[in-house]
This record gives C-alpha cells, sequence and structure tokens, in this order.
C-alpha cells in the first residue's frame, strides 16, 4: 500500500460507551453519518463500543467465572438493562436483541465458564459491542435510515506476536490493517452506511478475539487502515487532546493540531482521549484522526495528521499511576558481562513489556506500566523469584510517571529550570528521556501527581518551554470551553478607565490604589468566623491611607522591621499595642529591644535571641515561628519553609527552645507557621494548623495559633478568585476540633494586590529580528516581581482597551539590564504607539513598597482613590 495512495469514498467514525447510551445521542449519530454523505459524497462506518458500564460488568463476569449464580445474577442485570434501554429506542426488545441475549445467557451455561477459558472470556467480552451495534442499527433505521450492519470479525484478523502471552494473545490482541484494492473492492459490497462493533476481532482459531481494554479507537483506526479512510474521526465526551489533564488542570489548552508522533507519545504517556495503539495504523496509511466531542459537535476538536507544521516545545504534561519500578542490582561482577541480557530475558518470559530504562554500571531500573501489562502481585511474584537468581531485586510502587511531551526535548532544558526546580522538592526514582527526543519522563510516589501537575503546567507555559501563543497548536483552555462557577470579580481599573487615563498624564509612571476594593478585600476575610484575629502583613503596602482603611476595619499590623514600627506608630499614634506583631528575620538585638519597649507581640523564630539575649524576654510573652518542613507558594523566592528557607524554627529544635525559654523565663504563647505566598488550595491551613497543634501541646502554654498568610489572588484575568466560603469552612473545622486556642492570620497581598495597578506611559515600539518589544517609562525599577519571581501580571493598553490583541510583543522597562522584561509575549493591540498609557494590573502588593532608584530612576509617584 502506497502511503500517498489517494483516499477512498470512506469515513470512519467512532463512538465511545457514553455517546450510544441515550437515545439523543442515537439521533446525533444518525445525523453525522446522513452529513457526511450529503455534505462529502462519502460512504461511512461508524464503529461503536458497548453502552457505557457494559464492558465493566462483562469484565465483571469473567472474573466471577467460577460462581455460577453470580454469573447468572450478573447476566440477567445485563439483559434488563438493554431491555430497558430498547425501551427508550422505541423498538422492540425481542424482534431487535431476542437472538443476541439467548447467546449472552447461553454463555453463562457454557462449559467453559467454570474454569474460565480465555476463549470464553473473549465471547462473553464481545456481547457488549455486538448488542450495542445491533440496536444502533436497528433505532437508525426507524428512523428511515438506510444502514447496515457489518461483523468486525469478518475484517478484522488477530495477528499474534512473539513472546505473547497467552493473556494477550487472546484477550489484548494486534490486527492486520494493511488493506488492498481488492479487500476494498469487496468491503463496498457492504453498503454505504455502516455500523460495526470496536473491540472485537477473530482470533487465530476462528473464535473471538479481543483488542483490550478501550480497544474500540483501535478498531477504528484498523478500519481506516484498511479501507484508506478519508479520515477517522473518534467522537468522545472532550473535545481533544489537551496539554494536561483538563479535570485537573483548568488551565489545560486544547492542543488544535499534532502530528502522528506527538499525538502518540501523549495517548502513551497518559491521555485518555485516545488509546494508544490507535495512531500508528492511521500514521503508517497516513489517514487523518479526528478527535471531536458528542456533546460539542461544532468544536473543532484536535486533528492529528502528518501535514501538521513541526512546532518545537513542550505541547502537553501527562501522568500515568500504577506505574511499577524494578530495580535490579548485579550481584555478580562489576561491569559483568550479558546482566542486561539475563534479567531482560526473564521479562519476557513472564510476558511483561519494559517501558522506562535506567541504568548504572550495577544496578538497572525499568518500569512497568499497568496499560500494556497485566501487572497483578501474582506476576511479580513469579517474576521477582525469577530475578532473584541473577540479582537482587527490589520492587517500588505505587508511582506514577510524570511526562514532558513535544519535539526537541533535549534543545529546551535551558527553559525548564523551574521544571526541574519543582522536581528538586520532590523524590525522584528515575528520570528518562526518550531516545526519539520526543519525551523526558520523571518517575515519583503516586500520592504527589496530582498536586504537581497545575503547578508544572504553569511553569511550562510561564517559561516558554510550552509555546502556547501559537495558535495553530494551542487552542482554548479547558476554563474557556468549560467555565467553571468560580471566577474573577470585573476589576475595579476598567470602570475607572477615564480617571487612570488623565491622572497618567501627569507624572509617570504611577500606583494607583482603589481603597474600596482593599476594604472589600478586608470585609470578605471578616466574614470568616472562625477567625480571633486578623494581622495585616504591612510589607505589602504600607502606604498610609491603606493602613488607616484596614485598622478602620478592625485589623491588627504585623510588622517585620523597626522602620515598619515606627512608621505604623507614626501613621496610627493611637493604635493599641497588642494588635501588632513584630516578626523580623536575622534582626539585631537593637530591634527587639525597641519592639519590646513598645509593647508590641514579639516573634521569635531561632533559639539564638534567647541564648544571647535573654535578659529582653525575661517575663515576657513570647510567639515562635515554626518551620513546618517544607514550603509552599508561586515562586521559589517566596516559599519560606523547609532546609534551604532561612525562616522559622525546626520541630527538632523545639526542646532546645523551649529550655531557653525557661531558662530566660519567657512564656511560649502564640505560635505561628507561614510557608509561602500565593497559595489558593485553602487545604494547606488545616494542614499547618494540625502541625502546629501538636507542637502547642508539647509546649503547654500556647493559647493562640497564628497560621500566617498566603492567601493568592487571580494574577491572570481567566483566574479565580480565592475562595473564601471554602476557606471559612475550613477554618471553621479548624476551631471545631481545637476550640482551646484562639486563631489568627496574618494576610498581606491579599488585602491589597487586586487594589493596586502602575500606569505607564509607551516610549517606543521596536522590532527586532522579528521580535516586538514595546518600551515603557516603568520597568523593573518600578515593579520587581517579574524580573525577581517571572511573575506574571495582566498588562493592558488602556488608551486602547478595546482594541483586539496584536502580534505577541515583550513588554520592557528603561533599565540597562536583560531581565528588565515586565511580560513576555503580549498581544497588545497592533496599533499600540509612543504616548499610550499601559496598565500593570494586580500591583498593589510588593509593587511600590520594593521600587527602587537603580539607574538613578526617580521612584513612580502614588496616588489613592477613595471612590
Ligand atoms: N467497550 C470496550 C471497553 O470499555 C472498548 C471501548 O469502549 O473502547 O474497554
Ligand atoms: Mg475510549
Amino acid at each position: 500500500m502506497s502511503p500517498d495512495a489517494a483516499a477512498t469514498d470512506w469515513i470512519v467514525l467512532k463512538f465511545g460507551g457514553t455517546s450510544v447510551s441515550r437515545r439523543t445521542r442515537w439521533d446525533t449519530i444518525g445525523r453525522l453519518m446522513r452529513e457526511r454523505q450529503a455534505d462529502e459524497d462519502a460512504r461511512v462506518l461508524v464503529v461503536v463500543s458497548a453502552l457505557s458500564g457494559v464492558t465493566n460488568e462483562l469484565q465483571a463476569i469473567t472474573d466471577h467465572h467460577a460462581d455460577a449464580a453470580e454469573v447468572a445474577r450478573r447476566i440477567d442485570a445485563l439483559v434488563e438493562r438493554h431491555r430497558a434501554y430498547c425501551g427508550e429506542l422505541s423498538i422492540d426488545a425481542d424482534a431487535v436483541l431476542g437472538e443476541r441475549l439467548a447467546a449472552l445467557r447461553a454463555l453463562g451455561q457454557d462449559p467453559r465458564r467454570e474454569s474460565g477459558a480465555l476463549a470464553w472470556q473473549a465471547e462473553v467480552l464481545a456481547q457488549g459491542e455486538l448488542l450495542s451495534s445491533t440496536l444502533g442499527v436497528a433505532y437508525l433505521r426507524t428512523q428511515g435510515m438506510d444502514v447496515d450492519w457489518l461483523d468486525a470479525r469478518d475484517w478484522l484478523q488477530a495477528q499474534s506476536l512473539p513472546n505473547q502471552s497467552d493473556w494477550s494473545r487472546r484477550l489484548s490482541v494486534s490486527c492486520r490493517y494493511l488493506g488492498d484494492a481488492a479487500l476494498r473492492e469487496r468491503f463496498r459490497g457492504n453498503g454505504r452506511l455502516l455500523i460495526t462493533q470496536g473491540f472485537i476481532a477473530r482470533a487465530d482459531d476462528g473464535g473471538t478475539a479481543i483488542l483490550g481494554r478501550g480497544g474500540s479507537d483501535t478498531s477504528a483506526a484498523y478500519f481506516g487502515a484498511l479501507l484508506q479512510a478519508r479520515r477517522v474521526e473518534i467522537w468522545t465526551d472532550v473535545p481533544g487532546m489537551f496539554s494536561a489533564n483538563p479535570r485537573v488542570v483548568p488551565d489545560a489548552r486544547l492542543l488544535s493540531r499534532l502530528d502522528y508522533e506527538e499525538a502518540q507519545e501523549i495517548a502513551t504517556t497518559g491521555a485518555k482521549v485516545l488509546h494508544p495503539r490507535c495512531i500508528h495504523p492511521c500514521r503508517e496509511a497516513r489517514v487523518p484522526i479526528w478527535i471531536r466531542d458528542t456533546e460539542r459537535p461544532q468544536m473543532a476538536g484536535t486533528v492529528i495528521d502528518h501535514r501538521a507544521a513541526t512546532v518545537p516545545g513542550v505541547k502537553a504534561i501527562s501522568s500515568r499511576r500504577g506505574i511499577v519500578l524494578v530495580s535490579m542490582e548485579t550481584i555478580g561482577m562489576w561491569q559483568q558481562v550479558g546482566f542486561l541480557s539475563d534479567v531482560f530475558e526473564r521479562f519476557k518470559q513472564h510476558g511483561l513489556s519494559i517501558d522506562l530504562i535506567g541504568s548504572s554500571e550495577a544496578n538497572v531500573t525499568v518500569s512497568l506500566d499497568p496499560s500494556d501489562n497485566l501487572v497483578n502481585s501474582n506476576v511479580l511474584d513469579a517474576l521477582c523469584a525469577d530475578l532473584a537468581e541473577v540479582c537482587r531485586v527490589k520492587v517500588i510502587a505505587p508511582c506514577s510517571a510524570i511526562t514532558l511531551v513535544g519535539r526537541g526535548m533535549r534543545s529546551l532544558l535551558h527553559k525548564l529550570t523551574d521544571v526541574w526546580s519543582e522536581f528538586g522538592r520532590e523524590r525522584v526514582h528515575l528520570i528518562s528521556q526518550s531516545s526519539n527526543d520526543l519525551n523526558l519522563t520523571f518517575v515519583v510516589d503516586e500520592a504527589l501527581v496530582d498536586g504537581m501537575m497545575p503547578r508544572l503546567h504553569d511553569l511550562l507555559t510561564h517559561s516558554g518551554a510550552m509555546p502556547v501563543d501559537i495558535t495553530e497548536v494551542f487552542g482554548p483552555s479547558w476554563k474557556q470551553i468549560e467555565p467553571s462557577g468560580g471566577s474573577r470579580r470585573e476589576p475595579w481599573w476598567r470602570k475607572q478607565r477615564a480617571r487612570l487615563l488623565a491622572a497618567a498624564q501627569t507624572d509617570s509612571p504611577r500606583y494607583v490604589y482603589h481603597l474600596p476594593t482593599v476594604r472589600e478585600r478586608a470585609r470578605g476575610l471578616a466574614e470568616v468566623g472562625a477567625v480571633d484575629r486578623r494581622f495585616y502583613a504591612l510589607k505589602a503596602n504600607p502606604h498610609p491611607a491603606i493602613l488607616r482603611a484596614l485598622a478602620d476595619e478592625g485589623f491588627g499590623f504585623e510588622c517585620v522591621s523597626q522602620a515598619e514600627l515606627e512608621h505604623l506608630f507614626s501613621v496610627l499614634p493611637t493604635l493599641d499595642a497588642t494588635r501588632v506583631l513584630f516578626t523580623p528575620s536575622f534582626a539585631p538585638r537593637s530591634e527587639f529591644a525597641d519592639a519590646i519597649a513598645r509593647d508590641v507581640w514579639v516573634t521569635l523564630d531561632s533559639v539564638y535571641p534567647l541564648q544571647h539575649w535573654p535578659e529582653l524576654f525575661a517575663n515576657r510573652q513570647i510567639a515562635l515561628r515554626i518551620d513546618p518542613g517544607y514550603g509552599l507558594g508561586h515562586h521559589e523566592k517566596v516559599r519560606t519553609g523547609g532546609k534551604e528557607a532561612k525562616f522559622g524554627l525546626p520541630a527538632e529544635a523545639l526542646p532546645e527552645f523551649i529550655a531557653a525559654a525557661r531558662a530566660a523565663k519567657a512564656r511560649i504563647v502564640v505560635l505561628h507557621a507561614h510557608v509561602g505566598s500565593g497559595i489558593q488550595d485553602v487545604s494547606h491551613w488545616p494542614q499547618v494548623y494540625a502541625q502546629l497543634v501538636n507542637l502547642a501541646e508539647q509546649i503547654g502554654t500556647v493559647s493562640a495559633i497564628d497560621v500566617g498568610g498566603g492567601i493568592g489572588v487571580p494574577y491572570k484575568p481567566d483566574g479565580e478568585d480565592f475562595d473564601i466560603p471554602a476557606f471559612a469552612a475550613a477554618m471553621a473545622d479548624i476551631k471545631a476540633a481545637w476550640p482551646q486556642y484562639a486563631l489568627w492570620i496574618e494576610p498581606g497581598r491579599y488585602l491589597v494586590a487586586e487594589a493596586g495597578v502602575l500606569l505607564a506611559k509607551v516610549t517606543q515600539v521596536v522590532d527586532k529580528l522579528g521580535q516586538r518589544r514595546i518600551g515603557l517609562d516603568a520597568g523593573m525599577n518600578a515593579l520587581m516581581r517579574p524580573a525577581l519571581y517571572n511573575a506574571w501580571h495582566e498588562i493592558v493598553n488602556l488608551s486602547r482597551l478595546d482594541d483586539a490583541d496584536g502580534v505577541p510583543a515583550e513588554i520592557v522597562g528603561p533599565i540597562c539590564e536583560s531581565s528588565d522584561v515586565l511580560g513576555k509575549r503580549r498581544g497588545l493591540p497592533d496599533a499600540t504607539a509612543e504616548g499610550d498609557v499601559a496598565l500593570i494590573a494586580t500591583a498593589g502588593a510588593y509593587g511600590f513598597v520594593m521600587a527602587n532608584r537603580y539607574n538613578l530612576r526617580a521612584l513612580p509617584v502614588e496616588e489613592v482613590l477613595d471612590v
């Protein structure tokens, strides 16, 4: 077969279980068939799965084969289910399914049942697709369509492979899919509109063979290749392949166009949309694959073909659970000849196919993927027993493999720095880089994976390793396709545009703070009833108007330096000292002395001050900051826990601290932890709390627990607001469990970030070697966060707010440093010109307060809006 042979007139459509289990879905199938016939003058072959859940039920029957009563009971339930569905389709169950249901019952009486013979299991499993395809043909005929039923086994022939186990030879087969003109001619005799079964094929002995779970996609691909179809359409319940599992990563982007190799890699490494085995046949025959969503038939989905442009970069990050690692250590000699062949031979004997490999002089570690293998404890025990003859074996499970997929992984390493450091926090058992340069895989403990995926996806898009602005490849995000309940409030600055534009005409750059927004956030937190005291961490933004507004809202304050204390009391001279916390880092003795003289709460986070300046703390109540042992947050540089962080007393050092406090006659009454910032997941605080409570019990004198701040805000326009009700519920649970402690929090960013914007003027627009740069009169001197943490701030052209996005540009400042970049790949309007006003959003926290006079540029001005 020549790969470029002209396509025939066939289009193959495959529908999965959920797409065949409702009458309306069959109406959709009928309509899609008619449209293809009428609009494209095509012949249509539809491949169907069993009704949803039916294959699982049939599998359960094979699992319980020895129990005749159980088998009979389960068969009865399946018969009932299909009869009821005939009712929904208004077709006569006896006339349409009578014979098939009798065949299903007969399998329950079959003499091969007792032993669970593999050939019998295959017959049983095949019934689901035989039933669903029969139903569909009957229903569409009642709708006036001229469709015919086709037995897939007459066209798909199982092919046995070397070293295959008996199980896979019957229940996980591959088929021949090279068709010739004669076959295609014969096939035309079947009719123009056909429905057949996925999942089943003819075994060598003439009986039934099974393609393996999820095998209907592969059936469709085999038919597509055999028939040299124009395309194979896989209709499913998601719009296509995504850059990550959208259920775990709402920011995941639809992948609009992929080549076969990338699609193969994505499917193999975890995406469930397409069965990995189905790509190869289409690739060989050069049949394009379309992935379509039955619920959203108008969406273009994913197209996989050989014409897809080659775009280097990470296309997807996927994960697979249930990975088993087998580590094998030589017991023989250094560089023992034939070691690999000795061990691999044993995998072969057990019919196990190996996925990843890592090796050293004396060890080789491999992974077994459960989707290619029957990896149960019997098989593993037998394998290990055999391997023990030639090496020391260790099984590490359960693990998960996290894979980055994309072309040219090896040339992307410099963009993966943040990804490496994310993995650096976890235990990585194996790293493997595929020899086709399409994937990089990390094997970690299974429990870690779900939490890591959204963060890794974020790092990949931020670093540019995943080139999401290439719109031929990256479509909309899952969040855009299916907006969830949670969303972001409309930012205040949109309504204040005219005022902001006028203000920007005078001094620039300029920070503008919106006090009503500060109050709104403060009141949101005030609703969290379980919290007894709220302190504003004023390092985020010490503007006097903000301090006064928050004092009026009942907030206390947290200061980290003597200068902050002085500033606070100069703005609020009558503030009660018990509303102030002093939590410095490596401050000199004099600052502690000053804080104590003011009688504010003083927090220590190491034993040093108690041991060296005990007289300061004599007969005083102190707070203790604990390092819970790990850090969290939006960037490595803001995580404040763990060995790498300078903050906090590790739990191990608590006895020493208690002793020093006793010696100094200080009483530890507050226990505090703060592990980072930009945290959106409310489950974090209860975790910290539980740890602190544990320690508080050891100390005995603690009456308040301060869980810190770190509450995140949405920096992205499609980000979500922090879930205050969920936070309130989590805090209420804590309070209910440990009512004896007062509960304190100390947010900073959350109160002020969204309330502030930075306005700057466009200075120049320059195109250099194909890269557009928009210069502003504000850069890393005015807002350090992008340069310091790779922070992402929304940047808009306020003068042309309603214009469409233009070519992606880098937004740069006036500082003589390469890192003076406020935003990369931003689609500001093409007409953006000198003098336009740019607005950098969510700049109210850590904005002006971190601004500096580098290059001797003036500090930005600040302005407050109170309405
Ligand atoms: N019905 C089979 C299964 O559930 C095949 C398929 O749906 O793809 O595995
Ligand atoms: Mg499927």
